[in-house]
C-alpha cells in the first residue's frame, strides 16, 4: 500500500491528492480511524503532484492576525451555530454574483463540501457539522470557479489543502477568499452513521446547545447513541486520528479570515450572548476588505481575551484516554463499544449533577475549587 504524506505523520484527510491526480488512481481509505490516501500503484504515472499537493509534506504558510473583533450578524446568528458571521460572508458572494464553497448536510445525513452560487441556497452551509467533510471532486471546483469572485469555507486542514491544491495547479487565487474555523477535530463519518441509523439528521448544534437535532422522534436506543455520539466528540474519544497532532491549532492562520465562538464575553452589556457570538480574526488585507463590507455588529478586541476560553487557537484537542481503545474495539464491536468507552465522563457527569443539585453543595464545591 503506497502512502503519500510522509510517513512520519499522518495523512490529515484532505482529498487534495486524490483531486489532483491526472490518472484518479488515488482512494480514501480509514486506516486505524485515519482517513488516510492511498495510491492504486498499477494506474500511477508517477507525476509527483500527489507529493507537491500534500500539506502534510510542505504546509501553506500561515499568517499572523491583523485585527480579533466579537461579532454578530443580527439576521443571521439565531440560526447558526454561533455568531452568524460564516452566512454573512457567503451572502456578499452569492450577492455580487460570486460563488461560495462550503459544508452541506445532505439528504442522506452525508457531510460534503458542495457549490453554492444562488443567495436562495446560502442556507445549505448554515451550522457546524461536527464531522469529517467528503471533499471528493471540490477542488476541482476551484479550477472551474476561479474567475468568479469565490469564498472557501472548512476547517483549516480543509483550507490547506485548497492552498495547496491552487498553488500546485498554479491556478491564481486573487479572487478567492479561504475562511478556516478554529477546530476541535472531526471524527470520520463512519461513527456518525453508525450512531444515528436511519433517522433523518437536521443539525449538530441547538443554538448554544451541543446535541444533535433529529427531524424525526427517535427511540430510547436511538437517543443513546445520538447522545453518545456527542459526548465522544466533545471528550475527543474518536477524531481522524490525525487531529490529535493538528499543525493548525494555534493563532496563526491558513485562512484569510478565521472564525469561531466567542467565549467569555456573558458580561458584554453590547452582544446578546444567547444567540451566540463569533470571534472574527482578519488575517489578509483581502480578508480585511471583505469583513469590513459586511453588514454586522463588531467591536475589537485582542487575540488574547480571544484565546482565554478557547483551547483550539493554543494547543491540539488532548486525546481521551480511551482513543487507543477505540481504535482497536471499535472495528469488532462498533457503537456497542461506546459505552464502556464513554463510562469515565458518565461517571463524572453523574457526579457533577449530584453536586451541583441543589444550590449549598453547588456553593461549596465551588469555594472548595477555588
Ligand atoms: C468540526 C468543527 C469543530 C469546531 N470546533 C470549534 C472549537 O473548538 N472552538 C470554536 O470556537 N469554534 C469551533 N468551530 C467553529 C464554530 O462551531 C462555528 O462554525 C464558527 O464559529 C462559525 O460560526 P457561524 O455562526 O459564523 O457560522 P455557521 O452557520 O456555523 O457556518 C459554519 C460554516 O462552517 C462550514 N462548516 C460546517 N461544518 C464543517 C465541517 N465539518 N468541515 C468544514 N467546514 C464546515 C460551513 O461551510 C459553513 O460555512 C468548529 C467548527 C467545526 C465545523
Ligand atoms: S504520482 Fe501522479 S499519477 Fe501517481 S498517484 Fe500521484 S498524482 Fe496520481
Ligand atoms: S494531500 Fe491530503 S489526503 Fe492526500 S496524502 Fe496529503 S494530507 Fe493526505
Ligand atoms: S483538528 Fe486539525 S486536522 Fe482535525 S479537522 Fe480540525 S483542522 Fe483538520
Amino acid at each position: 500500500m503506497k502512502i503519500i504524506a510522509d510517513e512520519t505523520k499522518k495523512c490529515i484527510g484532505c482529498y487534495a491528492c486524490a483531486d489532483v491526480c491526472p490518472k484518479s488512481c488515488i482512494r480514501m481509505e480509514i486506516v486505524d480511524n485515519n482517513l488516510t490516501a492511498v495510491v492504486n500503484e498499477e494506474s500511477c504515472i508517477k507525476c509527483g503532484l500527489c507529493s507537491k499537493v500534500c500539506q502534510v509534506n510542505s504546509m501553506p504558510e500561515k499568517h499572523e492576525h491583523i485585527e480579533c473583533f466579537a461579532a454578530v450578524d443580527k439576521k443571521e446568528c439565531k440560526t447558526s451555530s454561533s455568531g452568524g458571521i460564516a452566512s454573512s460572508i457567503a451572502k456578499y458572494y452569492l450577492e455580487k454574483g460570486g460563488a461560495v464553497i462550503g459544508c452541506a448536510l445532505l439528504e442522506d445525513n452525508k457531510v460534503k463540501h458542495i457549490v453554492v452560487d444562488k443567495t436562495e441556497d446560502a442556507d445549505k452551509l448554515k451550522g457546524s457539522k461536527y464531522v469529517k467533510s467528503d471533499m471528493s471532486g471540490i477542488y476541482r471546483e476551484i479550477k472551474r470557479l476561479k474567475d468568479k469572485p469565490l469564498c472557501f469555507i472548512g476547517t483549516p486542514c480543509l483550507v490547506a489543502g485548497a492552498r495547496k491544491f491552487c498553488e500546485t495547479l498554479k491556478i491564481d487565487d486573487k479572487n478567492i477568499l479561504f475562511v478556516d474555523l478554529v477546530c476541535h477535530g472531526t471524527p470520520n463519518q463512519y461513527v456518525l452513521r453508525d450512531c444515528i441509523g436511519d433517522n433523518k439528521l437536521k443539525a449538530f448544534r441547538d443554538g448554544n446547545s451541543f446535541e444533535l437535532v433529529f427531524e424525526n422522534e427517535l427511540n430510547k436506543e436511538d437517543k443513546k447513541y445520538a447522545e453518545m455520539y456527542m459526548i465522544g466528540f466533545l471528550h475527543c474519544l474518536f477524531y481522524n486520528q490525525a487531529c490529535y497532532e493538528c499543525p493548525y491549532a494555534c493563532p496563526q492562520r491558513v485562512g484569510d479570515v478565521t472564525l469561531s465562538d466567542f467565549w467569555g464575553l456573558e458580561n458584554n452589556q453590547n452582544i446578546n450572548n444567547a444567540d451566540g457570538v463569533s470571534m472574527i480574526l482578519v488575517n489578509t488585507e483581502k480578508g480585511r476588505t471583505v469583513v469590513d463590507a459586511l453588514n454586522i455588529y463588531k467591536e475589537k478586541h485582542t487575540i488574547e481575551e480571544a484565546c482565554a476560553q478557547n483551547g483550539q487557537l493554543k494547543a491540539p484537542s488532548v486525546r481521551h484516554k480511551n482513543n487507543g481503545r477505540f481504535v482497536k474495539v471499535y472495528p469488532l464491536k462498533g457503537k456497542k463499544c461506546l459505552k464502556r468507552l464513554l463510562i469515565y465522563n458518565r461517571f463524572k457527569r453523574a457526579i457533577r449533577n449530584v453536586l451541583f443539585s441543589n444550590e449549598l453543595t453547588k456553593k461549596i464545591v465551588l469555594k472548595i475549587l477555588k
